[in-house]
């Protein structure tokens, strides 16, 4: 890790806030109404925050034999063609997994916490047939979901826009166990939960394009607990110095679970996305342990400016 000597933390950030309404990691330039494409962020450093984290919640809820259901309320397409992610609309842009998987795909010093998840991507990307240096196939949340997934677990996948879900349909066609819904995501609460398994592991991962979208993920939470108080949920979110975070941040300290918030700032002095955040509520046994080595570990290896730096901490309770 680098320097802790940070005046602000993340959290301030995170309670104090006026976050930023978009989750690309430089100014949000985007009108509002544009269609969010994940293609053009997979594999950057927001990426590799959530999946490494992701997968450490996976093998900590494999713990137990009893088999859970993994819901991804903003699923994306399901995996994604690096090679193609500075082109796809009508103008090139700079592609942002080399500051993110594109770190990491070269070195050998990564602790187990995180060789686990790099492992799981470089098996995916060769799978797919890429021979070359540098990795090109990058497996989206519901595919490394899927690699870990064992016979007793199953999947239900939300994803909102059209072609996207029939890229993510295409990805899973013939897999048994896995449900693709066409269909707002923030409806899977209702849909979805209680799982007949009585366990769940609840992804919530929007693109943060609408100032709404804030307000939605709390009232999707509540309800989710209110219809299964003991699941596993997690909300992705981007910490910025200028959005709003409609009423979330008082409903994480007010859920009534057990909650905690593990965060990247990869550039504290950024003027759009400092980093970025995953809200747990209800973490299981040793995932703070693993999530802290997996942060002081991406904390020096993303960092884009002095002061890089991780934590993991309770969510205050009121
Ligand atoms: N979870 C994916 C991953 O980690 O690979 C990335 C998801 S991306 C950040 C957000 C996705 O949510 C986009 O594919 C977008 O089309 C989709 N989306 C936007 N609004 C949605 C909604 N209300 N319900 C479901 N999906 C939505």
């Amino acid at each position: 890790m680098q320097s802790a000597q940070i005046p602000t933390s993340a959290w301030d950030i995170f309670i104090g806030a006026r976050l930023s309404d978009c989750r690309v990691p430089v100014q949000c330039k985007k009108p509002k109404g544009v269609n969010y494409r994940h293609a053009f962020h997979a594999g950057n450093y927001a990426d590799v925050f959530k999946h490494a984290l992701l997968v450490r919640l996976a093998r900590a809820l494999q713990r137990k034999e009893k088999g859970f259901v993994f819901v991804d309320t903003h699923a994306g397409r399901g995996r994604y063609d690096l090679s193609r992610a500075a082109r796809g609309d009508s103008r090139e842009r700079e592609p942002e997994w080399p500051g993110g998987i594109g770190r990491l795909w070269g070195r050998g010093d990564a602790p187990p916490e995180v060789r686990d998840y790099l492992g799981l991507v470089r098996a995916f990307d060769r799978s797919r047939g890429n021979l070359a240096q540098e990795p090109r196939f990058y497996p989206g949340s519901p595919r490394i979901m899927g690699l870990l997934a064992r016979p007793q677990d199953r999947m239900e996948l939300w994803e909102k826009q059209p072609a996207e879900c029939a890229a993510l349909r295409r990805e899973f066609s013939g897999e048994r166990r896995v449900g693709v819904h066409a269909a707002d995501g923030y409806g899977a609460m209702r849909a979805c939960l209680p799982p007949p398994e009585r366990r769940a592991l609840v992804l919530v991962d929007p693109p943060f394009e609408a100032p709404e979208e804030w307000s939605q993920v709390a009232a999707s939470l509540a309800e989710a607990m209110s219809r299964f108080q003991s699941g596993t949920y997690a909300v992705w979110f981007p910490l910025t110095g200028r959005a709003r975070m409609g009423g979330f941040a008082d409903w994480l300290g007010g859920a009534g679970a057990p909650s905690l918030v593990a965060e990247l700032v990869v550039e504290p002095q950024a003027e759009g996305m400092a980093g970025c955040a995953l809200a747990v509520v209800n973490p299981p046994w040793l995932f703070a342990e693993e999530a802290r080595s997996v942060l002081g570990y991406l904390a020096d290896a993303l960092a884009r400016g002095q002061g890089a730096h991780g934590s993991v901490r309770e969510a205050a309770s009121r």
